[in-house]
């Protein structure tokens, strides 16, 4: 099938994505030499940033996954619950924190507050793309992709309604596509 009659523009190619990932894969491997990492995806968004990041991580780590729900559609619910929990204790670990895309912060900043509270050691946060202009909630994106624009995107993990997981780049949807997934 082919996506390019529901994407209005292209953001983020495959190219330009995965690059950036192995930098930044690079850079969070230095400052973790030596020490032991559990790297934690914040579901179902962040799985295709945090597979890529791992083939970069040159440190000795362990995976888990957390998942919560903050969205509905294209706007924000304003709250959040955890709807799976991380299958590992976070006590004593040295955390890294992924997350597909940082908006208002809610999600980060709930997580990162709530593993500290639950006894780990150090909490960072890799995110592959940040909306700064939306931003609610102080957060400390530690290790950010991309900036990008307040646009409601899709593609490489991040969906509309379940959809569009899949695309290989990050893009903005037309007015039919959004409609026709509704
Ligand atoms: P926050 O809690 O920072 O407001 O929102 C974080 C979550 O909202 C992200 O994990 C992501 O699932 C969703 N989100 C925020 N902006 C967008 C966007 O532009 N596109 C998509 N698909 N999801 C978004």
């Amino acid at each position: 099938m082919s996506f390019e009659k529901d994407i209005n523009e292209v953001l983020f190619t495959n190219e330009q994505l995965t690059e950036k990932i192995r930098e930044v894969g690079q850079k969070i491997s230095k400052d973790y030499e030596g020490q032991e990492l559990l790297v934690v995806g914040i579901l179902a968004g962040s799985i295709i940033f945090m597979s890529h990041l791992l083939e970069n991580l040159d440190v000795e780590c362990k995976i888990d996954f957390i998942k919560c729900k903050s969205y509905d559609g294209e706007n924000s619910t304003g709250s959040i619950t955890i709807q799976k929990d991380l299958s590992m204790d976070p006590r004593g670990k040295n955390i890294l924190l992924v997350e597909d895309i940082v908006d208002t912060g809610l999600t980060v900043s709930f997580m990162v507050q709530s593993l500290l509270a639950r006894g780990a050691k150090s909490v960072k946060v890799a995110s592959l793309l940040d909306k700064p202009a939306r931003r609610e909630y102080k957060v400390d994106v530690d290790y950010s992709c991309f900036e990008c624009p307040d646009k409601f995107i899709v593609g490489f993990g991040l969906d509309y309604n379940q959809y569009y997981r899949n695309l290989p780049y990050i893009g903005v949807l037309n007015a039919a596509a959004i409609k026709a997934h509704k």
